[in-house]
């Protein structure tokens, strides 16, 4: 499996560090990310839900990145740097409450563009 780079479209998209958010009203996996593309250095936010409660196809996972800036990638790289477990979905530190207000609130960071989503697609290998 790779991920599809929505800027150049390679299949050179990795995820460089996640903070995993258990489940919330609409989804039952949450996490905040970091994606970064191996061809053409793009760097963005990117969040993943799975929701296990409708049918298992393809729509049941949504992940997409939003456009980043400097400041704003460094201010979440330092929030899921905090994080003493941050795969533990029920560690109740800071950099997780953080995460977790930046999601619900969609204003914060600035420089993070929450309004435009770029959507990031599986490519079977
Ligand atoms: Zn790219
Ligand atoms: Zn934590």
């Amino acid at each position: 499996m790779a991920l599809r780079c929505p800027e150049c479209e390679a299949n050179a998209l990795r995820v460089e560090t996640a903070i995993e958010l258990g489940s919330d009203a609409r989804s039952d996996e949450v996490a905040l990310q970091i994606v970064n593309c191996t061809r053409c250095g793009m760097e963005a936010v990117a969040v993943y839900e799975e929701s296990r409660r409708g049918a298992l196809d393809d729509d049941s996972v949504d992940h997409r990145a939003y456009p980043t800036d400097r400041e704003a990638l460094a201010a979440v790289r330092a929030i899921i740097a905090s994080c003493p477990s941050p795969r533990d979905p029920n560690c109740g530190c800071r950099g997780h409450q953080r995460a977790r207000e930046m999601l619900r609130g969609g204003t914060e960071p600035a420089g993070l563009d929450w309004s435009r989503r770029l959507p990031i697609v599986y490519v079977r290998s």
